[in-house]
């Protein structure tokens, strides 16, 4: 209904879905009848999506964003037959990058699977209200976004500090924290959506979590060997 529900999510799920091209139509810039401005929340997801794009290989000018008023149908005409040329002479989604399909698949399902932590690590730049076309570009550069995945970070529980007091595991929002009584929590790498919650809420007396940037995190403890042996108080 309104593009300020527009997200990374939508649009790349609808390329996983096999679409060659995403189109976004939202009322013209600065006439939004919300504070909230919904029309540039649009316009900076899908400046952060076209570099998303880039950086593993697809061609950027498969999504498309325009600003028309309920009033302009010829525009919206337009604008929607002009895309769909272009996308036509780009090719199928994918195939025309030179990009092996399976190969594909699992960026896209990687992009969906970090979104969250793409728009932590961007929030700053999402909330921007560029008014001037020529500055849209500049807005994310690639060079960014590269090293935004380059230097991903994880989070990762010290077997040696956890102790088990299961806070963590209560408050992931994607159950990505192996949990049981006395056993030392494991994080599910794959699962993680690296929001920092474990970070945060871990109390600073044990502080288990850490967050690894870049790097390899390292193998999680075998399941016989979790058993938390506590200290007997003196
Ligand atoms: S960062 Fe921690 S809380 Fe957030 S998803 Fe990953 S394991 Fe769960
Ligand atoms: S909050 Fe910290 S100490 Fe508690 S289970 Fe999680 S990692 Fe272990």
């Amino acid at each position: 209904m309104c593009t300020g529900r527009v997200d990374l999510g939508f649009i790349f799920r609808s390329f996983s879905n096999g679409m060659d091209g995403v189109y976004i139509a939202g009322c013209r810039l600065d006439e939004c009848k919300y504070i909230t401005q919904g029309n540039y929340h649009a316009l900076n997801m899908v400046l952060l999506g076209k570099k998303i794009m880039e950086h593993i290989g697809l061609n950027p000018d498969r999504l498309r964003v325009e600003f028309m008023s309920s009033a302009e149908g010829s525009r919206f005409a337009e604008t929607v037959n002009d895309f769909i040329k272009k996308v036509s002479a780009i090719g199928p989604f994918g195939k025309s990058e030179g990009l092996d399909e399976n190969g594909l698949k699992s960026k896209l399902n990687e992009i969906e699977r970090l979104i969250p932590y793409i728009k932590i690590v961007t929030r700053e730049k999402l909330s921007s209200r560029l008014k001037d076309p020529e500055t849209w570009n500049q807005l994310f550069t690639k060079e960014e976004i590269d090293k935004l995945f380059s230097e991903i970070i994880s989070y990762y529980i010290d077997p040696e500090k956890c102790q088990a007091c299961m806070t963590c595991a209560k408050r992931c929002p994607v159950e990505a924290i192996i949990s049981a009584k006395n056993q030392v929590h494991v994080i599910e790498q794959e699962k993680c959506i690296k929001c920092g919650t474990c970070l945060e809420v871990c109390p600073t007396k044990f502080s288990a979590v850490t967050k690894i940037s870049g790097g390899p995190v390292p193998p999680p403890l075998p399941e016989d060997k979790r058993a938390i042996v506590r200290k007997k108080k003196e």
